[in-house]
C-alpha cells in the first residue's frame, strides 16, 4: 500500500497514473458532442450503488474505467457551447495546471510554516486585485472558497465595527435579487430574522437608491443600526450591476459598511472595454470575488478584498500550536490570521499561472467576448416574437420566456416554459437555467463560454420554441 504514497520512490508511478486521469479527460472533451447525455438519476443510481467501496479494485485503470461509466460520460460539461446555464464557465488550461501542482505539492495556506512562497504568492495576487479594485493603500483580504464565504466573511468584518447594543439592532439593506447568502450570514451571525432589508428595484433590476436612502432614513429613525448595504455587482438572475457610485455616496451619508458583491461581475476588472460599469467599487470597505465565474477558473477560487486591513482582525484568532501571537512581532505571515478557515487550498495558484500565461488582458478579453455575445442574443431575442427578454444585459446573462401567439392562459405559459426546460434537459442538447421574475416562470442564459455563437443561441431558442409548442399542442390534445 505503501506505493500509493507520493514520494521520491514513487514520483514515476505518479506521473503515470496522473497522466492516465488526464487522458481520460482529454479523451472525453475531445468527443463530447452534447454538453449532457440527459441521464436520469433512476438510471444513474443504481450503478454507483452497486460499487462495493469495501472491495477496491488495486488498479487505477480499473477504477478510470468504472469512472467512465458512473461519472465522467453522464457528467454536465461546462465546456460546451451549449451549455447556457448556471454561472460555470469553462475553465483555461494554465489554471488546470495549477490546480495540478498546487493538489500534489499540498500546501496549506494557513501559515507560512505549511507554505512558504504560496503564502507570498497568494498575498500578491490579494494585492493585485485590490489595486484593480482601487481600494487603496491600507487594502488586503483573503482567498475564500467562493463568495458565499466571502459574503458572510464581508458581513462578519461588517457586524464587528458597527456600534449596536443588541444584535437584533442590525440592519443589512440589499436589493430584492441580491444573493440569498446574504440572508444566510445575518443567519449565521445571530441577527434576528427581521435583519435583511430587502430593497426595490427599478426596471432593469437595479437597485433602487431612493428606496435605499428612504429604508436607511427610516432605520436610523427607529434607532436601529444600519450595518451594511450590499451593492450586487452583477447579479445572479440578472448580472445587472447596481448604482455603485450612488450607493458609495449613501454609505458615507449615513456612515455605514458599503459591501460590494462582484461573485460575478469581478470579470469587468480585467475588461478591456467594459471596467466602467464597475466606477464606485473602489469606495467599497469590501467586496467579494468569484474567479470561479468570470475568470474561468476551476472551483474553488474566490476572494473577499477590504479597504482597511485592521478590520480583518475581527477573523484573527491565535494558537499556540499554530500561529502565537509572537509571530505578529516576528513578521511570519500567516494567512489564518485573516480567514475563516483553518487548512486552506493554494487556490490562488490557478489565478498566478493563469496571469503568468495569458496575462490580466486574456482573461479581460475572453469576458469581453462573452458580454458582447449577450447582446447579440438580446438582439435575437428583442426581434423574435415568440420569445419575451426581461432586461438588456449588463454581463452576460439573459432571462426570457417563450410566450405562444395563441394561448392567453399565462398558468400555461408558465407550464410550458418549464416543460421546455426539462425537455431539453432530458434530450442532453442544451442546458439552460430557470427562475421566476414576477411570479411567472423564465428560462436564462449565463453566458461564460466565448466559443458560444450567436447561431449557438438561435438553434437552442429553437429547440426550447419546439419543445414549448410540443407541450401545448399535447396538452391541448388532452383537453379535447
Ligand atoms: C454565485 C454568487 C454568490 C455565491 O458564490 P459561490 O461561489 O457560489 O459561493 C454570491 N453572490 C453572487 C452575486 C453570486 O452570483
Amino acid at each position: 500500500m505503501r506505493s500509493h504514497l507520493l514520494n521520491d520512490a514513487t514520483a514515476e508511478q505518479y506521473r503515470r497514473s496522473v497522466t492516465e486521469g488526464v487522458e481520460r479527460v482529454a479523451a472525453t472533451v475531445a468527443t463530447t458532442d452534447r454538453p449532457f447525455t440527459g441521464v436520469t438519476v433512476d438510471a444513474l443510481s443504481p450503478r454507483i450503488d452497486e460499487i462495493d467501496l469495501d472491495r477496491p479494485l488495486h488498479d487505477t485503470a480499473a477504477v478510470l474505467d468504472e469512472l467512465a461509466d458512473v461519472y465522467l460520460r453522464d457528467a454536465v460539461y461546462f465546456h460546451h457551447p451549449r451549455y447556457l446555464a448556471h454561472l460555470n464557465c469553462p475553465v483555461v488550461i494554465p489554471a488546470l495546471v495549477g490546480e495540478a501542482v498546487l493538489s500534489a505539492v499540498n500546501s496549506s495556506l494557513d501559515t507560512w510554516d505549511q507554505s512558504a512562497g504560496g503564502t507570498l504568492i497568494e498575498r500578491k495576487l490579494i494585492d493585485w486585485t485590490t489595486a484593480r479594485i482601487g481600494l487603496g493603500p491600507a487594502a488586503d483580504g483573503v482567498f475564500t472558497s467562493g463568495g458565499t464565504q466571502s459574503n458572510l466573511q464581508a458581513l462578519l468584518l461588517a457586524r464587528e465595527e458597527a456600534k449596536a447594543e443588541s444584535l437584533a439592532d442590525l440592519r443589512i439593506f440589499a436589493s430584492e435579487v441580491s444573493h440569498f447568502s446574504v440572508k444566510k450570514s445575518a443567519k449565521l451571525l445571530g441577527l434576528g430574522p427581521e435583519a435583511v432589508v430587502p430593497i426595490p428595484v427599478d426596471h432593469d433590476k437595479r437597485l433602487q437608491t431612493v428606496a435605499l436612502a428612504r429604508e436607511l432614513e427610516r432605520c436610523v429613525g427607529e434607532g436601529l443600526v444600519p450595518m451594511a448595504v450590499v451593492a450586487t455587482g452583477g447579479t445572479t438572475d440578472f448580472g445587472s450591476i447596481d448604482p455603485l457610485p450612488e450607493i458609495a455616496g449613501l454609505c458615507e451619508q449615513y456612515g455605514v459598511w458599503m459591501h460590494v458583491d462582484a461573485a460575478y461581475g469581478c470579470g469587468l476588472l480585467a475588461s478591456l472595454k467594459y471596467r466602467d460599469r464597475l466606477t464606485g467599487i473602489e469606495r467599497a470597505d469590501s467586496v467579494t470575488v468569484d474567479y470561479h465565474k468570470s475568470f474561468f477558473q476551476p472551483v474553488s477560487s474566490s476572494a473577499v478584498l477590504v479597504r482597511d486591513v485592521a478590520t480583518l482582525r475581527h477573523a484573527t484568532y491565535h494558537a499556540e500550536y499554530l500561529n502565537p501571537r509572537r509571530m505578529v512581532q516576528e513578521r511570519i505571515p500567516n494567512q489564518v490570521d485573516k480567514s475563516l478557515q483553518t487548512t486552506r487550498r493554494f487556490d490562488a495558484l490557478k489565478l498566478w499561472m493563469t496571469l503568468r500565461v495569458m496575462g490580466a488582458d486574456g482573461i479581460g478579453q475572453l469576458f469581453d467576448e462573452v458580454c458582447d455575445l449577450a447582446v447579440e442574443g438580446w438582439k435575437l431575442l428583442a426581434a423574435d416574437p415568440r420569445f419575451d427578454v426581461v432586461v438588456e444585459p449588463s454581463l452576460s446573462t439573459l432571462v426570457f420566456r417563450y410566450v405562444p401567439a395563441a394561448v392567453t392562459d399565462p398558468a400555461e405559459t408558465d407550464r410550458a416554459n418549464l416543460y421546455a426546460r426539462k425537455a431539453l434537459f432530458a434530450s442532453g442538447d442544451a442546458v439552460v437555467a430557470g427562475t421566476k421574475v414576477a411570479g411567472h416562470h423564465y428560462l436564462k442564459f449565463t453566458l461564460l463560454n466565448p466559443e458560444t455563437t450567436t447561431a449557438d443561441i438561435a438553434a437552442v431558442l429553437d429547440l426550447i420554441a419546439g419543445h414549448a409548442e410540443q407541450y401545448l399542442g399535447d396538452s391541448l390534445d388532452r383537453a379535447s
